[in-house]
C-alpha cells in the first residue's frame, strides 16, 4: 500500500484512544477541567457504569459562548501559550485534547456560562461532528454531558470490563480527587441515589472514611514533612502530606497506594518503590501498605508532559524525591510503630501499643521522635536498611535485625516465653515466634528446592465450599511444590496424603483452609509473592497457639530457632514477636536511677 495521510476521523480516534480508555478516563478529564476552572462544587452523574451517561457539572468560571466551539476542538486550550510554558505547568490540563477526544467517541453536549454573560451557550458534538452553538439559560459554570460513550468504536466497548469494575474505577478516581481537593464539594449520583458526597470543609480524614471505611480511616497515620531546596541538584523545596497505613494494616496488592503531585494523581513506579522501601521488612512479603500521599513541588521540577493521560511524570531530581519520600514515610512509620521495647510507663499498663490510634494524632510528638536524623535506638530495622555505620548508635549492635543470645527462664500463661538477654528481659509471644520460625524455614527449604514432606498415617479428606474449592483447585500445583500431597477427591472434596515435614502433627484441613481465605480474584501479583503469602498463611495456621503449654525442651528449641531467624522481631505479618524490657527501664521503675 502507498503511504497516505490518515483521515482526520481516523487520526482523531487514534488520539482519543490514548486519552479516553474507559469511562473513568472521561470522568478524570472532566473533573480536572472543573478543578482547573476553580470550581467549588463538582457534581457527577453516572448511569450504567458510565456507558449510558457521564455528566460533570461545575460552578467554575465557565467558557464564553464564542469560545465554546474552539474548546471542543483539538489542541485548543486556554492553559498554555508558549512552548516554554510546558515546563512550569500550573494547571491539570494543558494538552487541549480531552474535550475533542471525548466528543469524537460519544454524543457530547457542553453547556456553559461565564459570569459576565446574561445567558449561557450550548454545543453538541456527535462522533466528532459539531453542531451549532445555541443560546440557553444556564447558571454560571459548565456542564458536560457524555452519552453513549464509544458508540462508534465497538472495539473499545468490547474491552470494557464488567459494570462493577468500571464503576469501581470511577468511584475510586473521584474519591481520590476528593481527597486531594478537600475544599471542593464532590457529589456523585447514579440516577437513583447519591453514592458519594464530601463536605468540602477540608476534612481529609472524613473523606478517607468514605474511601476505606471508618475503621481503616481511624487507623491511618498522618505524615507531614518538608524539605528545603537543596543546593546543587537543582531540585527546589518540597512538601509531603497525607496518610499511610500502620504496619498492622495491609492489602494483598498495590492498588491502594496513591500519590498526588501538585494536585495531579500520578502512577509513578519510583514513588511506589520509595514507599515500599519505607515499609521494608516491616511487612510480610506480598503485603502492601495503603497510602494517600500529596507531594508539592515547584512546577519546573516535574515534567508532566510525558504521557497523554499525564499519569506518568518525570522528575528533575528523581533520587532526591525518592529519598525524601522514603525517609519521610519511614520516620513517620517508626514514630508510630509499636517498638519492641517497653517504656517504664507502659510496663504494667494495659494499653497495647499496636492498638489502632484515635483520630487526631498528635503530630508534634511524632515529629519530635522522628526529627533527629539518627533513628531511635528502638528502630530495630535501622541497621539493616541503613548502610551508614554511624547509625549503630548506643553500642547496641545486637539490637538490629537479630536478637542476642537469650537464656530461657520459662513460660507464662502457656502463651509467652520469658528470657534473659545481655540487656534485660524479653517476653516472647510463642505463637508469633513460631510463625516466624516456620515461615523462614519453609522459605529457605523452598529456596533450596527441597521441602521434605511426610506421609500422613491416614490420608485426610477435606470438603470445601464450592467457591473455595475452585480456588484451591487452581492452587494445587503450588501446594504440591510446597511439600503437600493433595488431590481432588470428588466434588469440592480433596484428599491430603502428605504435608511438609515442618508441619508434622498439624491439622491438614486447617492448612488447606488457610490457603483459600483472603484470596482476591482480580489480583495477579508475582508468583513469588503469591507463594510467600500462602506460606505465611499456612504457617500462621499451623504455628503453636497461645494457651498451649510447651515442655522446657520445646521452649528452648523455639527460642534457639528464633535466634537463628533473619527477622526474629516480627512475625511474617508484621506483628512483634517480642517485648524487651531493658535493664535501664527496670532500674528506673524500681527507683534505682533518678527519672529524668
Ligand atoms: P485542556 O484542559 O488540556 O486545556 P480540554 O480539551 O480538556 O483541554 O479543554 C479545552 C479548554 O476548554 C480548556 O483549556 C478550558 O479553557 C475549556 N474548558 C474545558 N472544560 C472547562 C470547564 N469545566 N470550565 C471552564 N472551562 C473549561
Ligand atoms: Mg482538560
Amino acid at each position: 500500500m502507498p503511504i497516505r495521510l490518515l483521515s482526520s476521523e481516523v487520526a482523531s480516534q487514534i488520539a482519543a484512544g490514548e486519552v479516553v480508555e474507559r469511562p473513568a478516563s472521561v470522568v478524570k478529564e472532566l473533573t480536572e477541567n472543573a478543578l482547573d476552572a476553580g470550581a467549588k462544587h463538582i457534581s457527577i452523574s453516572i448511569m450504567d457504569a458510565g456507558r449510558a451517561l457521564i455528566e460533570v457539572a461545575d460552578d467554575g468560571h465557565g467558557i464564553p459562548a464564542h469560545e465554546l466551539e474552539l474548546a471542543a476542538s483539538r489542541h485548543a486550550t486556554s492553559k498554555l501559550i508558549l512552548s516554554d510554558d510546558l515546563f512550569h505547568i500550573q494547571t491539570l490540563g494543558f494538552r487541549g485534547e480531552a474535550l475533542a477526544s471525548i466528543g469524537s467517541v460519544s454524543h457530547f453536549t457542553i453547556t456553559s456560562r461565564v459570569e459576565s454573560a446574561r445567558e449561557g451557550a450550548r454545543l453538541k458534538v456527535d462522533g466528532g461532528v459539531s453542531g451549532k452553538v445555541e443560546k440557553v439559560g444556564a447558571p454560571v459554570g459548565t456542564v458536560v454531558r457524555v452519552e453513549n460513550l464509544f458508540y462508534n468504536v465497538p472495539a473499545r466497548l468490547k474491552f470494557l470490563k464488567t459494570d462493577v469494575t468500571e464503576r469501581r474505577a470511577i468511584d475510586s478516581l473521584v474519591t481520590r480527587y476528593a481527597l486531594a481537593y478537600p475544599h471542593v464539594r464532590f457529589k456523585v449520583t447514579d440516577g437513583k441515589s447519591v453514592t458519594l458526597q464530601t463536605a468540602g470543609d477540608g476534612d481529609r480524614r472524613a473523606i478517607l472514611a468514605a474511601l476505606y471505611g471508618v475503621d481503616v480511616a481511624r487507623q491511618m497515620l498522618e505524615v507531614m514533612a518538608t524539605e528545603d531546596s537543596s543546593t546543587g541538584s537543582g531540585q527546589g523545596g518540597m512538601t509531603l502530606t497525607g496518610y499511610i497505613s500502620p504496619v498492622s494494616l495491609t492489602r494483598s496488592n498495590r492498588k491502594e497506594i496513591t500519590f498526588f503531585i501538585n494536585g495531579r494523581w500520578v502512577q509513578e513506579i519510583s514513588l511506589n518503590s520509595a514507599l515500599l522501601q519505607a515499609y521494608h521488612t516491616l511487612l510480610m512479603v506480598g503485603r502492601y501498605p495503603l497510602s494517600a500521599i500529596f507531594l508539592e513541588m515547584a512546577p519546573e521540577d516535574v515534567d508532566v508532559n510525558v504521557h497523554p493521560t499525564k499519569a506518568e511524570v518525570r522528575f528533575r531530581s528523581q533520587d532526591k524525591i525518592f529519598s525524601f519520600v522514603q525517609r519521610s514515610v519511614r520516620k513517620a512509620l517508626l514514630a508510630y510503630t509499636p517498638v519492641p521495647s517497653v517504656s517504664p510507663q507502659l510496663w504494667g499498663a494495659r494499653s497495647v501499643p499496636s492498638e489502632p490510634r484515635e483520630i487526631g494524632i498528635d503530630w508534634s510528638m511524632a515529629q519530635e521522635t522522628a526529627s533527629s536524623d539518627q533513628l531511635p535506638v528502638t528502630d530495630y530495622e535501622s541497621r539493616s536498611t541503613n548502610p551508614d555505620p554511624s547509625s549503630t548508635v548506643h553500642g547496641q549492635s545486637s539490637f538490629s535485625t537479630g536478637v542476642p543470645l537469650l537464656r530461657l527462664i520459662g513460660q507464662i500463661g502457656s502463651t509467652y516465653l520469658v528470657a534473659e538477654g545481655p540487656d534485660g528481659l524479653y517476653l516472647i509471644d510463642q505463637h508469633a515466634a513460631h510463625e516466624r520460625v516456620l515461615f523462614e524455614k519453609l522459605m529457605a527449604q523452598r529456596e533450596n528446592k527441597n521441602i521434605p514432606s511426610q506421609q500422613l498415617l491416614t490420608p485426610e479428606v477435606v470438603t470445601m465450599p464450592p467457591q473455595s474449592a475452585k480456588t484451591l483447585l487452581e492452587q494445587l500445583p503450588l501446594l504440591n511444590r510446597f511439600g503437600f500431597e493433595v488431590e481432588e477427591f470428588g466434588t469440592n472434596t480433596f484428599q491430603v496424603r502428605a504435608m511438609p515435614a515442618l508441619f508434622s502433627g498439624g491439622d491438614p484441613a486447617s492448612a488447606l483452609r488457610a490457603l483459600v481465605e483472603d484470596f482476591e480474584e482480580d489480583e495477579s501479583p508475582l508468583q513469588a509473592e503469591v507463594e510467600a503469602r500462602i506460606a505465611g498463611r499456612v504457617c500462621k495456621r499451623l504455628a503453636v497457639k497461645g494457651g498451649q503449654a510447651l515442655t522446657p525442651e520445646e521452649q528452648r528449641s523455639l527460642l534457639n530457632d528464633l535466634e537463628a531467624c533473619q527477622s526474629p522481631r516480627t512475625c511474617p505479618h508484621g506483628r512483634p514477636t517480642m517485648i524487651h524490657l531493658t535493664v535501664d527501664a527496670l532500674e528506673r521503675q524500681f527507683g534505682r536511677r533518678g527519672a529524668r
